[in-house]
């Protein structure tokens, strides 16, 4: 999904650390392996990338995709179970031996948009386009698969590549789950990674949130005499949990990219904030009184608890507090919640193997209200939830997801696959 509901994003990680060098210390054989092949596959991943980038499908009407998914893993000689929550799909890549279980998830459709294609292998399908990435992550999922079976005979555990229909209007996850996902397959850890505008070549996470955690805020009033002078009231109260001064550099979204102050920056000036939409207050007519509500963004779980405690401590002072009758957040998006000890292990795994300049760990939160239905997923299995780089600033290829002109460097599929392959070996044979 992630969702863009302010447009000033756009471009916001241009100034994010480049690339230097690609630095890889190939001395585990395996990895060197897996860096050869990829290699050899490449080309038709990009194939496959572009064949689904023209025939893209939005949430429900996966038919193609998933139909392509499903005889490529077969072919790769996967045990391959469909119609899973709509048009989801699950591979199942089973070792010589027995032992851990991991899952990879990729997201699969397309989204709706008239805009016009920026590559020449535009859509076919009038109104709809991959601009989300999807198809990049449905070719690299597919190349881990095509990769890790050519370790087979030295795997030891189970691999499962789940396709997921209908990310972007937050279903396909809860419809494979609510469709038996788990009963069929039971990874102990499960891994997924989104394009983001960061530069091809790179992957990054952090623990925890990735984007701030964005919530509604219900405060109900029972009918009191002097409507404005409360709704005024309310609103300053929400907006007092504001934490940013106005005059900070927070706000210029284009420093979110920023090596220092940015959100891979050890200075992050993105994390320990709560800021409220102040364009997006209401007041409506709700259980014989009025629901006054309100938007607010939260970069850590401390500051988002403390929110109703605090505002309703504000009412209970003021002179409306005998009209107060309850207050509550309610969830507008999944929010995606890494796990500490996989995240530490994976980012240090993938450093040691592809080097430090490859692999970010983010220090900040992502500003803004979107998310990912992997979230869904996150509270049945350990999990992370990576972005990879998928721009390419100097040939003015920007990955900035459902912008008109989204676009891949398409080595980022190389890189995925490399990066994501070698995790999940490093995971079952620690
Ligand atoms: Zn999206
Ligand atoms: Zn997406």
């Amino acid at each position: 999904m992630l969702k863009t509901p302010s447009n000033t994003l756009t471009i916001f990680f241009f100034l994010l650390v480049t690339i230097s060098t690609l630095g890889q210390n190939t001395t585990k054989n395996i990895h060197t392996e897996i860096q050869q092949h990829t290699e050899q596959i490449f080309d038709s991943l990009v194939k496959i990338r572009r064949d689904l980038h023209m025939y893209p499908e939005v949430g429900g009407e996966e038919k193609r995709t998933s139909t392509k998914i499903a005889a490529y893993l077969t072919e790769l000689g996967l045990e391959v179970k469909t119609g899973i929550g709509g048009y989801g799909v699950v591979g199942i890549l089973k070792g010589v031996k027995p032992g851990k279980k991991i899952a990879w998830r990729a997201d699969i459709d397309a989204m709706p948009s008239k805009a016009p294609d920026v590559v020449d292998f535009p859509s076919k399908h009038e109104g709809v386009r991959h601009i989300c990435g999807h198809d990049v992550h449905t070719a690299v999922a597919l190349g881990i698969a095509n990769t890790l079976v050519q370790q087979k005979e030295d795997l030891e555990g189970t691999i499962y590549f789940v396709f997921q229909p209908s990310e972007e209007n937050i279903k396909g996850a809860l419809a494979m789950m609510d469709d038996g996902l788990f009963d069929m397959i039971q990874p102990e850890e499960m891994y997924a990674m989104h394009v983001t505008p960061f530069p091809a070549g790179t992957i990054a996470a952090k623990p925890e949130e990735m984007f701030s955690d964005y919530k509604k805020v219900d405060l109900f009033f029972k009918k009191g005499n002097n409507k404005d002078a409360l709704y005024e009231f309310a609103k300053q109260a929400i907006l007092s949990l504001e934490n940013v001064s106005p005059e900070s550099k927070f706000w210029n979204m284009q420093n979110m990219g920023d090596p220092e102050i940015g959100i891979a920056g050890t200075k992050s000036i993105y994390k320990n904030y709560t800021t409220v939409d102040k364009n997006n207050f209401s007041i409506k007519e709700a259980n014989n009184g009025v629901k006054i509500s309100g938007f607010i963004s939260f970069s850590d779980k401390k500051q988002r608890d403390a929110a109703i405690p605090s505002l309703k401590k504000k009412i209970a002072d003021s002179e409306f507090a005998e009209d107060f009758s309850t207050a509550e957040l309610v969830n507008v998006f999944p929010t995606l919640d890494n796990n500490e000890r996989l995240v530490n292990e994976s980012l240090e795994q993938l450093s040691d193997i592809y080097g430090e300049n490859r692999v970010l760990r983010l220090h900040g939160v992502v500003a803004d209200g979107r998310s990912d239905d992997f979230a869904f997923f996150q509270p049945k299995v350990p999990s992370v939830y990576f972005f990879m780089g998928g721009s390419n600033y100097e040939k003015g290829i920007i990955a900035q997801t459902h912008s008109p002109n989204f676009a891949v460097d398409e080595s980022c599929i190389k890189t995925g696959v490399n990066l994501f392959s070698s995790l999940i070996i490093e995971r079952l044979n620690p």
